[in-house]
């Protein structure tokens, strides 16, 4: 099935109102990219990011299950939605290493931003020793199940983040063999779970994108776009990684 690329950037604990201009720049080159794009930014920046660039999508780096309630320092799907979010990442293996977040924080806040009606970018991937250890699909396939919404209305505003955590900020990108048996397992998975409508969800790569290797990546079978952490921050290191998904 042809899917259309989706590139997001996640912006993580950087950004302040003077990197503003850089957004401008993205969603000006977005409109004619022939690809989504986004930026997932720190939530003091969200809204002043929406009005920036209007009709831009701007997603947040989290969500919160809940819909309110006493959860200090955490954000609600309505909380984002109201800041103008159209999206958010679940899951990142940041937050599951540094937070503590389980698969079923995971899947509790894919199946909460989605009812509120934010996309969401669920993501997953092995550590570097499970890869050294030769365990790499099962145990992401795991992961990959445990933390699925149970259930997915509209296959275009639900996407699969594949992040091996070794290759995020390091500079390592997986071959584009280990990267093509992750994706196919995935898309396996996400049938079995979804049926058809898991043919139609995206699966985006993450791990160190940058502008010489994304083209190598997006040509590979069932890699429908990419998580870019680092080579988001600033147009010019984020413009040709969206050209490359062309
Ligand atoms: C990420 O944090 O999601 C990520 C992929 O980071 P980087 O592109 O910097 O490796």
């Amino acid at each position: 099935m042809a899917r259309r690329k989706l590139v997001a950037g996640n912006w993580k604990m950087h950004g302040l109102a003077a990197d503003l201009a850089e957004v401008v720049a993205v969603s000006n080159a977005a409109r004619t990219a022939g690809c989504d794009v986004a930026l997932c930014l720190p939530a003091t920046l969200i809204e002043r990011a929406v009005r920036a660039a209007p009709g831009f999508p701007i997603g947040g780096q989290d969500v919160h299950q809940a819909d309110k309630g006493a959860h200090t320092g955490c954000v609600s799907a309505a909380m984002l939605l109201d800041a103008g979010a159209s999206l958010t990442i679940v899951g990142h293996s940041e937050r599951r290493e540094a937070q503590g977040e389980t698969d079923a924080n995971v899947k509790a806040k894919a199946e909460a931003a989605l009812l509120a009606g934010l996309d969401v970018i669920l993501c997953i991937g092995e550590s570097d020793a499970v890869r050294e250890a030769g365990a790499a699909v099962p145990t992401v396939l795991a992961q990959l199940d445990a933390s699925l919404p149970a259930s997915v209305a509209d296959p275009s505003r639900f996407s699969v983040a594949y992040e091996p955590i070794w290759a995020i900020g390091t500079g390592k990108v997986p071959s584009v063999g280990d990267i093509g048996e992750m994706h196919s397992a995935l898309r396996g998975r996400l049938k079995a779970a979804y049926g058809e409508a898991g043919d139609a969800i995206r699966i985006l790569y993450g791990g160190s994108v940058k502008a010489s290797n994304a083209a190598e990546i997006f040509a590979v079978e069932d890699v429908d776009g990419a998580l870019v952490g680092g080579a988001s921050l600033n147009a010019t290191d984020f413009l040709p990684i969206i050209q490359a998904a062309r």
